[in-house]
């Protein structure tokens, strides 16, 4: 069977403008934020926390 499948992570978009993906990373006690565009949150006590700095880089980084 064959499909065209498509990625799970869409690719970099060829304007100029780079995807802004993020994912928590938890470290022992810790969770860390890191998006796809090279930045990532200090180290947090909760994931919450975490998935929180994301959303913000995301929306600091959409304007
Ligand atoms: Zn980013």
């Amino acid at each position: 069977m064959t499909h065209d499948a498509r990625p799970a992570i869409p690719h970099q978009r060829h304007d100029g403008t780079p995807e802004h993906i993020t994912s928590v990373t938890e470290k022992g006690a810790f969770a860390v934020a890191h998006c796809s565009c090279g930045w990532h949150s200090p180290a947090r006590r909760s994931r919450d926390r975490a998935r929180r700095d994301a959303e913000e880089h995301h929306t600091a980084s959409a304007t």
